[in-house]
């Protein structure tokens, strides 16, 4: 009788402490070179609620995904715990980067998904460019094609901060250890991605071999030893195209040589932009 007394004690005791932990766990500060057990696990869930509401859109739609309808399918739980991650200053991450105008400017024009390579298949997937960056890209690519017989393409284009924000959180969780300041590294806050401006957005090129500098053990040398590359670096000024992060750059971004934003004047206005919900 007093065993079975001693073991319903136990447990209760048992259950009341891991409760407190995790409520502990919960409510104590976002750890940002990994993440506590109890924050991982309401990132994963808010990442998968993410995806579910995506993968109820339009391939179009889905790469502009609207930030609010995103965060609007998440519970209390989740929504303090990626809200808190989202209210960190990238200052305290490592980032040095600005924040970007993301809100209404200009027309959106969208590339279709494209098959690149040769032995091993990659897909651009579908990417849309403001319409005044777009046209310097086409008088880019075809200025580059002339001269050397080939022309790089999109593989990233502009993103909407949703958008962004579920690639911070699908970078998170297959990282290792869930690190905050590692991530920022590679993938920017959103509203901090060059991406996500409306009017400076930058495009990550891809050649037609299907060489972006990142995907599948690929480095930035893959990328640096093309000869489009080259034809970039000599060339793309003319075009309105800079390289936003090269080798020790002052925005703490790791190199980056596929990464090109654009930067010179726009001489038409264009209706507000559309995200999809
Ligand atoms: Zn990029």
């Amino acid at each position: 009788m007093n065993k079975f007394r001693w073991v319903i004690f136990s447990a209760v005791l048992l259950i009341i402490t891991l409760f407190s932990t995790g409520i502990y766990l919960f409510y104590s500060e976002i750890d940002k070179e990994e993440l506590n057990f109890v924050h991982k696990y309401f990132v994963n869930s808010a990442f998968n609620k993410f995806e579910e509401r995506i993968s109820n859109l339009t391939p179009d739609a889905a790469v502009i995904v609207n930030y609010d309808s995103l965060f609007n399918s998440l519970n209390y739980f989740e929504l303090k715990i990626v809200g808190k991650i989202f209210t960190i200053n990238p200052a305290e991450l490592g980032f040095k980067g600005k924040k970007y105008p993301t809100g209404g400017i200009v027309t959106l024009h969208k590339i279709e998904n494209r098959v690149l390579g040769s032995a091993k298949k990659i897909e651009t997937g579908i990417n849309y460019l403001p319409v005044h960056i777009f046209r310097d890209y086409e008088r880019m690519a075809n200025a580059m094609e002339k001269e050397l017989g080939k022309r790089l393409y999109i593989d990233s284009g502009y993103r909407s901060p949703g958008r962004q924000a579920y690639l911070f959180l699908k970078y998170l969780i297959n990282s290792n250890d869930y690190s905050l300041i590692e991530n920022a590294k590679w993938i920017a806050m959103p509203g901090y991605s060059e991406h996500g401006s409306s009017t400076t957005t930058a495009i990550d090129f891809i050649s037609e071999s299907g060489i972006n500098g990142f995907t599948d053990n690929q480095t930035a040398k893959d990328f640096e030893s093309l000869q489009e590359f080259q034809w970039l670096t000599e060339n793309a000024s003319v075009f309105n195209f800079f390289m936003s992060y090269p080798p020790n750059n002052k925005d703490g971004v790791a190199y980056e040589p596929w990464h090109w934003h654009w930067e010179g004047e726009i001489k038409n206005s264009y209706p507000t932009i559309s995200e999809a919900n």
